[in-house]
């Protein structure tokens, strides 16, 4: 019997196999069929320190002994309490205020209406919302306006909004992203900026320099539009550092944290912002509130994920980890990266990508990625290229041995296509 599941980003007409995981530990996946599967992609950028970590699960496990969900409007709880204080403590110092949601999407929607609201307060019109070129931000409405627009949605374009775009700031051409910037900043109409920091995940695992990321920061901050750094993929060590902002010496005025936020095993999010964005909705009056929720915010036993992730990042060497991983990828990348078959090999903490040079069209619907997958998948390691760029980004505990394996295929794919 076929399966009633409709799977997302997958074409159903095809007919490819879809695994079924049984359990999973670390960096494998273990199927019903027996196989043991490399994770290198982090069960897409969400697992941080690995598959079912002990220390989350009982974190977990304790908290659905105590309290499973509550109404967040007007109610609160001891996770919720000690996350929020949690994340203000090691996240920069002006981003005072955390409000909860469930998805990284979600907590770019609440960015954006974040953004509106604080022009709303001030009586100014500003509701522009200015971009970068290939972006990624969520596939709800207000993410897919502001992200890249493309086959992923065409058939959606009639509802989605008119944004400012800036081009990419590819090497050497930095400065024409930032006199895009500066010119859609003095239009006067503004309202924010929305940025994915130095890497975009999937415009292609793009890196661009932190120098341009701290004068984007500058001329938003000259002209008083708000700066949201979306770090739902970028945040947690991904690039080496707690944030990928840091390397750039930059402070949002609002950020967007999912993914790695419970060590990629439970659905949550937040958006957090500096007390101007807090401010300009507080007032007696009720119709200036925040008017924002989602059923699931701040979940208890989410929360609990959440808070055991930050206690692995206060008491564990996880930046060590980062370390040690980054320079594992740098060694394979640099050694694949010589072969013609390979171009513009590029690294940004764990992250590796490099691009397979075919003949093909090199979109996202080119025929080589899911010949890829495939390939990859009949070795038992889980990499989804993106159209002709392939990139690991495996969990941080992944042993030199299983991110061998993981490099071996990828120069096996090479010579074989
Ligand atoms: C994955 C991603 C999102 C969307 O997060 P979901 O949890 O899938 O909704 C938003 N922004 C960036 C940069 C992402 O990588």
């Amino acid at each position: 019997m076929t399966s009633p599941v409709w799977h997302p980003f997958t074409q159903h007409g095809l007919g490819e196999p879809i695994p079924l995981v049984e359990r999973a530990e670390g960096a494998v996946l273990h199927t019903r069929d027996g196989r043991a599967v490399i994770d290198a992609i982090s069960s897409w950028w969400v697992t941080t320190h690995g598959h079912c970590h002990p220390r989350i699960m009982a974190a977990v496990a304790e908290q659905t002994q105590r309290l499973d969900q509550l109404i967040f409007a007007g109610w609160t709880h001891e996770p919720a309490e000690q996350l929020a204080a949690g994340l203000v403590a090691i996240m920069p110092q002006s981003l005072t205020r955390v409000f909860f949601s469930d998805s990284g999407s979600t907590s770019v929607e609440v960015a954006l209406k974040m953004a509106l609201g604080y022009w709303a307060a001030r009586g100014e019109i500003r509701s522009r919302i200015l971009v970068m070129e290939h972006s990624y931000h969520g596939d709800t409405i207000g993410a897919m306006s502001v992200g890249a627009r493309g086959v992923f949605n065409r058939t959606y374009e009639p509802l989605l909004f008119d944004v400012g775009r800036i081009p990419f700031p590819a090497a050497g051409a930095e400065q024409t992203t930032l006199d895009a910037l500066e010119s859609l900043c003095r239009s006067g109409d503004a309202a924010a900026l929305i940025v994915e920091p130095l890497i975009l995940g999937s415009g292609g695992m793009l890196v661009y320099r932190p120098q341009v990321l701290a004068q984007m920061r500058d001329i938003c901050a000259a002209h008083g539009v708000l700066f949201i750094a979306d770090e739902v993929m970028t945040a947690w060590g991904r690039t080496g550092t707690l944030l990928a902002c840091e390397q750039a010496g930059v402070v949002p005025d609002i950020l967007c944290l999912s993914k790695g936020l419970t060590g990629g095993a439970i659905p949550l999010a937040v958006t957090m912002a500096s007390e101007a964005v807090f401010q300009a909705h507080w007032s007696a009056d009720r119709a200036r509130m925040f008017f924002h929720s989602s059923s699931y915010a701040a979940n208890p036993i989410a929360c609990a994920a959440a808070n055991a992730n930050l206690a692995i990042w206060r008491e564990e060497p996880v930046l060590d980890r980062v370390a040690a991983l980054a320079a594992m990828q740098a060694e394979r990348l640099v050694a694949l990266g010589r072969y013609c078959h390979f171009d513009n090999p590029r690294q940004l903490g764990t992250i590796a990508a490099l691009d397979l040079k075919t003949g093909d069209d090199a979109g996202y619907l080119n025929s080589l990625a899911p010949r890829l997958m495939a390939f990859f998948r009949e070795r038992d390691v889980l990499l989804r290229p993106l159209g002709n760029t392939v990139y690991v980004m495996p969990p941080y505990c992944i042993t030199p041995e299983q991110l061998g394996q993981v490099w071996d295929v990828i120069g096996e794919a090479a010579i074989s296509f």
